[in-house]
């Protein structure tokens, strides 16, 4: 098993999805050789609650990544994060026999009893958080710069993380995904020679800003550094899917291409034909590429337009592998395996829900989605994704009985999720995790011979 998660990858970025400014010949053979989604969602617009939701089959209300003391995602340092209690993806592969390695951006909590080996990786080489966490230029003027008469908030070193240890501060970011690739390639052999299951969670930093490329890369783009990351996404896969081959892994791996939320939509980034970005419940924040390899099982060339979200991938995953779905509490996700193997399958989901937060933004019932508010502002906007998948005509006036229907899903959602909009708490969701003294991973040292002190680039994401 091999799940690939980028970062900010938008949905019109792929060739396979109809880029035609980045080239990615790799991503688009690994849909050539397997399935397709056409309309795979994410639980969150953004990196926090998005990748704590897929590793636990969970709305990000469910596990308490609604909110993280009033921010949208996690911060270097805070004293929060997935609770031991949960149950992610990779305990339940590990318990199921799999080994499990992570490599990449983690960002579900970097205190002791929050990181990746504490929920069922064997071992984990990548960064706690976000790639623009680490201690970095501020720009003078514009809406990052520090307000007129205050100094930059410099965070501290970016950590890169070996297991449980900080092994390197302020890594060069360029060269980041190559030895993630490393990393990756001596796992799958070293399972391979075992003759073990394994469970490889390869998680970007790509094309989360700033961007940070090598130059082979930077050449060959059309579409600048935007067109360089994604160009060294594509290489790592070929690298993956090579390895596999030799290995004669081919048949018997499942390898999953997707993306946590949508791409920001500017500097590169496509999410077309799709409205809206990253940080909105718009399908442009929400609808992400999403491609499944595995030979042996899916047939080729194959697209879906069926309704599936990443939080199908924990109990999916667990059905395919002889892992266990807890039933001491409510996991959301839905079996999707049908799906993947059979082309007259339909999607299992009568619903899929869009929170901003601790705020239930959207509701989809197969073509129509309803919008009840955008960050914080209330409205009540419908769009038929069939007909318009733009969003871009609100049909609401027009289909009172299809609003009732969708109203009625909202309100199952409200009583067991909450929603922060009308001021109610979820009766059926469990505690974020917290610890009561945080201490960031690495301070900054004057002293210490960090490669590079600063990053350069005063891009924020
Ligand atoms: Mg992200």
């Amino acid at each position: 098993m091999v799940l690939i998660n980028c970062d900010d990858l938008g949905y019109g970025d792929l060739g396979c999805y109809g880029s035609t400014a980045n080239a990615t010949p790799a991503i688009d053979r690994l849909a050539a050789e397997g399935l397709r989604f056409d309309d795979f969602s994410m639980a969150s617009p953004v990196c926090s609650p998005s990748r704590g939701a897929m590793l636990t089959g969970c709305y990000p209300p469910r596990i308490g990544f609604d909110s993280f003391d009033g921010l949208p995602v996690l911060f270097p340092g805070q004293g929060l994060g997935l609770p031991t209690s949960e149950i992610s993806m990779a305990t339940m592969l590990r318990d199921a026999g799999y080994r499990t390695q992570m490599v990449g951006k983690w960002h579900c909590g970097d205190q002791p009893g929050f990181l990746p080996t504490d929920h069922g990786f064997d071992h984990w080489f990548g960064l706690p958080y976000s790639n623009d966490m680490g201690r970095q230029a501020y720009p003078t003027e514009g809406p990052m710069a520090p307000p007129p008469g205050r100094e930059p908030i410099y965070l501290n070193p970016l950590p890169l993380m070996l297991d449980d240890r900080v092994i390197e501060q302020q890594p060069d970011q360029a060269a980041l995904t190559e030895r993630y690739v490393t990393e990756s390639v001596r796992f799958l052999r070293e399972a391979a020679a075992g003759d073990d299951p394994f469970f490889l969670y390869f998680a970007h930093l790509y094309v989360h800003i700033p961007l940070y490329v090598q130059p082979r890369f930077a050449a060959a783009s059309a579409n600048g550094d935007y067109g360089a990351a994604v160009a060294c996404i594509d290489w790592a896969l070929a690298v993956i899917l090579h390895e596999l081959r030799e290995l004669g892994l081919d048949d018997d791996t499942i390898v999953i291409f997707t993306s946590d939320n949508g791409s920001r939509g500017v500097d590169g980034g496509s999410n077309a034909p799709l409205r809206g970005a990253k940080t909105t419940t718009w399908e442009g924040g929400m609808r992400v590429p999403c491609i499944v390899r595995w030979p042996g099982r899916i047939a080729a060339g194959r697209t879906t337009s069926e309704l599936a979200s990443g939080i199908d991938w924990f109990p999916t995953l667990a059905g395919l592998c002889g892992g266990e779905v807890p039933t001491d509490r409510t996991i959301d996700g839905r079996d999707i395996a049908p799906l993947l193997l059979d082309e007259e399958a339909r999607s299992p989901h009568e619903c899929l829900l869009s929170y901003w937060m601790d705020q239930l933004e959207a509701v989809r019932v197969g073509r129509w989605k309803v919008h009840y508010a955008k960050h914080g502002t209330v409205r009540t906007e419908l769009y038929d994704l069939e007909a318009d998948p733009g969003e871009t005509t609100d049909v609401a006036a027009d289909h009172p009985d299809v609003l009732a229907a969708l109203a009625v899903h909202a309100e199952a959602a409200r009583a067991s999720l909450g929603d922060g909009l009308p001021g109610r708490a979820g009766p059926d969701v469990r505690p974020i995790g917290r610890v009561d003294h945080p201490v960031p991973l690495p301070a900054y040292d004057p002293a210490h011979p960090y490669y590079l002190a600063e990053y350069d680039l005063t891009d924020r994401g």
